[in-house]
């Protein structure tokens, strides 16, 4: 019994990138289910978030793009230890999803479940 579980992060084992959904196994065998759209929303990049920055000046950038319903990832490459990048097929590919942020938002049946609802935006 040690204190690792902490500092223990779980990895990806497989990630399959499908027509509707991105499907990520990790090594604790957790299997993470993501709709594409909704992955693609949630994309941390700071253009996504709408982000104030200097950079982008007087644009009004909206919270989330308008992203196309058909939208899917069309490739993936992993980020050091920590993270995966998604490139989608809407051209945008400067989102990194960390594993945490990837998890905290896992909509296999046993996380949607364990989450407050309040957590949960609409889901179609
Ligand atoms: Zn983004
Ligand atoms: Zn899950």
């Amino acid at each position: 019994m040690t204190a690792t579980g902490e500092l223990f992060l779980a990895r990806p084992r497989s990630v399959e990138l499908g027509e509707t959904h991105v499907t990520i196994e990790w090594s604790d065998g957790h299997r993470s289910v993501f709709s594409n759209r909704g992955l693609r929303e949630s994309c941390p990049c700071a253009l996504c978030q709408g982000e104030a920055s200097p950079l982008v000046g007087s644009r009004a950038l909206p919270m989330v793009p308008d992203v196309p319903a058909g939208v899917r990832a069309s490739e993936y490459r992993m980020v050091g230890l920590y993270a995966i990048a998604f490139a989608w097929s809407d051209g945008h590919s400067t989102g990194i999803y960390p594993y945490d942020y990837l998890l905290a938002r896992c909509e296999c049946d046993a996380c949607v479940a364990e989450r407050p609802e309040s957590l949960i935006e609409s889901r179609e």
